[in-house]
């Protein structure tokens, strides 16, 4: 499947009935790959670069790249402030990688003034995998989705060194450091589904978009 990508909906078809709306934030990253993924599976993907883009959105992806610049260039385009309320009035968001650095309360190893979004209850370390292991691949159980384990790419990725009270690990390494967990509307993965070909998790989440969208 082609898809053409722009700022504005990418309908799923003429026949399909209208999927829900999700915006992808495409300042940095690797956000055609979620697009690709979301179209796929009958979302209405809207690139999101400026904050009137994030009106009409049903759910949004902050994909993986590098947090520290995904950071500055949110906050020197105006979303910062934006996506920080539109989450904090519940709207579901996924974030891979950078992303989930980027929604996560705390985070260690940050560049000087980095910032993230702050609405996720875990402290992640950026870069965590050391020099040796900065990339990697492993199957991961992933009881929340059932079925075979779920095959992870990871990528300069980080870990989630802490659980706050509010959010779920979903998924941990053998070694039990915790690479994907969840709060209510928000999930976050340490790797790239988008990339390998694994929906489950984008099914998941559009499970969370769908029903906020019909409350
Ligand atoms: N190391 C990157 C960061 O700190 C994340 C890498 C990724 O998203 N693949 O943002």
């Amino acid at each position: 499947m082609t898809t053409n990508l722009r700022s504005e909906s990418l309908d799923a078809g003429d026949a399909a009935p209208a999927g829900p709306r999700v915006g992808v934030l495409a300042l940095q990253g690797d956000f055609r790959e979620h697009a690709h993924v979301l179209t796929e599976l009958g979302a209405q993907v809207a690139l999101v670069r400026r904050p009137e883009e994030l009106d009409g959105v049903d759910g949004l992806v902050i994909p993986g790249g590098e947090s520290s610049v995904m950071d500055k260039l949110a906050r020197m385009f105006g979303l910062a402030e934006p996506l920080k309320a539109a989450i904090a009035s519940g709207l579901p968001v996924y974030g891979t990688c950078a992303g989930l650095i980027m929604l996560a309360d705390t985070v260690l190893d940050a560049i000087a003034g980095q910032e993230s979004l702050g609405c996720l209850d875990v402290v992640v370390r950026r870069n965590a995998f050391g020099s040796q292991n900065q990339s990697f691949e492993t199957d991961l159980d992933v009881p929340a989705l059932g079925g075979d384990p779920v095959h992870a790419v990871f990528i300069r990725g980080p870990v989630v060194e802490s659980v706050g009270a509010a959010a779920t690990a979903l998924a941990s390494l053998a070694d039990g450091r915790v690479v994907a967990v969840e709060q209510g509307n928000l999930l976050g993965t340490s790797f790239h589904p988008e990339i390998t070909g694994e929906h489950r998790f984008h099914e998941y989440f559009l499970e969370k978009v769908r029903s906020r969208a019909r409350a």
